[in-house]
């Protein structure tokens, strides 16, 4: 077995990083492996309008948009609209 070819010759970060994305992404290639934040729309701090991402001010009213929260600050447990505090660590939402 003189020809053969040891792989870690051929394992560079990147190569690897890629055949596992491919691997937990189901063929999507360049996806990457870190958990993907779930993108929020913003909302209306005035009128509660929703509006579509990108959005800075509302276009009903003029009101800033805002992103909700999707997680809690303090100990990342993901929280609900609506909610003025965290269940889990009572960090203050609002
Ligand atoms: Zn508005
Ligand atoms: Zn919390």
């Amino acid at each position: 077995m003189g020809s053969s070819i040891d792989l870690r010759d051929h394992m560079e970060n990147d190569a690897v990083h890629n055949a596992f994305s491919k691997l937990v992404s189901g063929g999507k290639m360049g996806y990457k492996t870190v958990i993907e934040k779930k993108k929020v729309p913003p909302k209306c701090e005035k009128c509660g309008r929703g509006g579509d991402d990108g959005q800075k001010f509302c276009p009903q009213c003029g009101g800033k948009m805002s992103v909700p929260l999707t997680n809690c600050p303090g100990c990342r447990k993901p929280i609900n609209e609506g909610q003025q505090f965290c269940t889990e660590c009572g960090y203050k939402l609002k």
